[in-house]
């Protein structure tokens, strides 16, 4: 492999992907892209549309061990478009820099995979095992539609997943010097306390609810804080307040209801029963009239570590000179879904420093020297 040629097929492909406008969970076409290219090299593919996201499922072999690649092929807006230096879905190179909206998350590393199966395949035409694509355009929106569709196909054809790695940018400072192999969870505590409305010159701070709910907020942080199981890789659980708000329009009366909502990241050690039991008991306490509902917008999740780790370390090591450190920190990743095969499971990507932001943008080294780490691991699972 030389990497003049690597680098222009990954640039090539990246900027054809990033002038797809696919803001999720709109594939825009996305997908076309790289399905052309992996029926080129022989893989089957199984597409999966679910409402408006465009999903598929690519295999080349049928034997074990299986090692996938799981992306999407969504972006989140470009936020305001005279903020970027360049056309967010006109991708730019400057001073060794890919400017596009997806070029780190996660357009460049599609690229990145393709790039290195094609290669792979070339020299390796006879592998072991199979490799396989697992593609969708709904990461960055509900996640309803995406990559949770694809494990219930995957589930349904006894397709089981030894290893996979997903490309989402998990990378620092440095390009590899960082990995995941787990999040945390995300809760949501809907909460109302209602109240008797009363003139404010008649009225003691007890029959104001917004006074309990400062003092409910308060033990709330010193719960978590005891709560606060965390180990090596994931962080501890924590919470904010998201909003706080009575709907009051009187100036002389209090208001007869406070809506606050609260969002937990929790740490896979800790149960979603165990934070919805201390946190009641607590609002109990107050003897209140109030209403609370919980939504777990996903679970927390952690992979267990094993051969793929090691590979992974061992390419990351031979490319770039460093050993990744494994922080599971950030929001929640497709991995959740796919931790319900038992796989084992590694996140490794771009440097994240730019994503979800106006000008993101991509050293188009990392780029290439991404595909010669995606390559190696590859080659050290198949062959
Ligand atoms: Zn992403």
């Amino acid at each position: 492999m030389d990497n003049f040629n690597i680098l222009n097929s990954v640039l090539f492909l990246t900027k054809k992907l990033i002038k797809r406008k696919s803001i999720s969970p709109i594939d825009n076409g996305c997908q076309k892209i790289l399905i052309d290219r992996l029926n080129k090299l022989g893989f089957v593919i199984k597409l999966l549309p679910s409402k408006s996201t465009s999903n598929f499922i690519a295999w080349h072999g049928n034997k074990e061990p299986t090692l996938a690649f799981s992306g999407h092929t969504d972006v989140v807006g470009p936020g305001n478009i005279y903020n970027w230096y360049f056309n967010p879905f006109n991708p730019t190179i400057y001073n060794g820099m890919l400017y596009g909206r997806g070029s780190v998350d996660m357009k460049g590393a599609l690229s990145a995979m393709i790039i290195a199966t094609e290669y792979f395949l070339k020299y390796n035409p006879h592998h072991l095992g199979t490799l396989l694509f697992l593609i969708t355009s709904d990461e960055e929106s509900e996640a309803t539609n995406g990559t949770i569709k694809i494990v219930d196909k995957l589930i349904s054809i006894n397709k089981n997943i030894n290893y996979c790695i997903i490309g989402e940018p998990s990378s620092i400072y440095k390009l590899g010097d960082n990995i995941k192999n787990g999040r945390r969870g995300s809760l949501t505590c809907n909460l109302t306390i209602y109240s008797k409305q009363k003139h404010v010159a008649y009225c003691s701070i007890l029959n104001n609810p917004v006074y309990q709910v400062i003092s409910i907020i308060h033990q709330i942080s010193k719960i978590i804080e005891n709560l606060n199981l965390s180990n090596l890789m994931t962080p501890p659980t924590t919470f904010q307040v998201i909003n706080i708000t009575t709907n009051n329009s009187y100036i002389n009366t209090t208001p007869k209801r406070v809506i606050i909502q609260l969002n937990f990241r929790f740490n896979y050690k800790l149960k979603v029963s165990i934070i919805k039991n201390k946190i009641e008991l607590l609002i109990n306490k107050y003897n209140l009239d109030y209403e609370i509902n919980w939504i777990v917008s996903s679970n927390a999740f952690i992979s267990h570590t094993g051969k793929l780790l090691n590979i992974v370390k061992e390419a990351i090591n031979f490319y770039q000179g460093i050993v990744p450190s494994i922080n599971n920190n950030g929001g929640t990743s497709d991995g959740r879904f796919i931790n319900k095969l038992g796989t084992q499971i590694i996140e490794l990507g771009l440097i994240n420093k730019t994503i979800h932001q106006e000008n993101e943008c991509v050293s188009i080294i990392d780029l290439q020297q991404l595909v010669k780490i995606y390559y190696r691991i590859i080659e050290n699972i198949l062959t």
